[in-house]
């Protein structure tokens, strides 16, 4: 089974209602639906904080102190779709950022859920 690590939007996560900490980056993983290509073990999930500086290295934190390389970290799906977007980073950029700094691959996308 693939491990990975989900990125979530902290300030969506703080305001909207079915927030991805609630569910559907969870379900999504565990079924292998949407971004997941199986079902995954989700090893870690780290919260991003504006604007955005303290992610690459909380996430490289969470992987040093859980011991756990994980296979690739998504990008929810509420971070990388969202409406009106992150004012700080593009996707991309947070992608290539985390991924420079982990050296493991990042997917952009975690569920479709509604
Ligand atoms: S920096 Fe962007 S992605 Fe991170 S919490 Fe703030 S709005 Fe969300």
């Amino acid at each position: 089974m693939e491990k990975v690590v989900i990125i979530g939007c902290g300030a969506y996560m703080d305001s909207g209602y079915g927030c991805p900490g609630e569910w559907r980056c969870l379900k999504a993983a565990s079924f292998g639906e949407g971004k997941f290509d199986s079902p995954s073990s989700v090893v870690s999930f780290v919260k991003c904080e504006c604007p955005g500086r303290s992610l690459a290295p909380n996430t490289g934190m969470a992987m040093k102190l859980s011991e756990i390389k994980p296979d690739a970290i998504h990008l929810s799906s509420c971070m990388v779709n969202a409406k009106p977007a992150c004012p700080y980073a593009t996707a991309e950029e947070m992608a290539k950022i985390l991924q420079d700094k982990t050296g493991i691959p990042v997917v952009p996308g975690t569920h479709d859920y509604h």
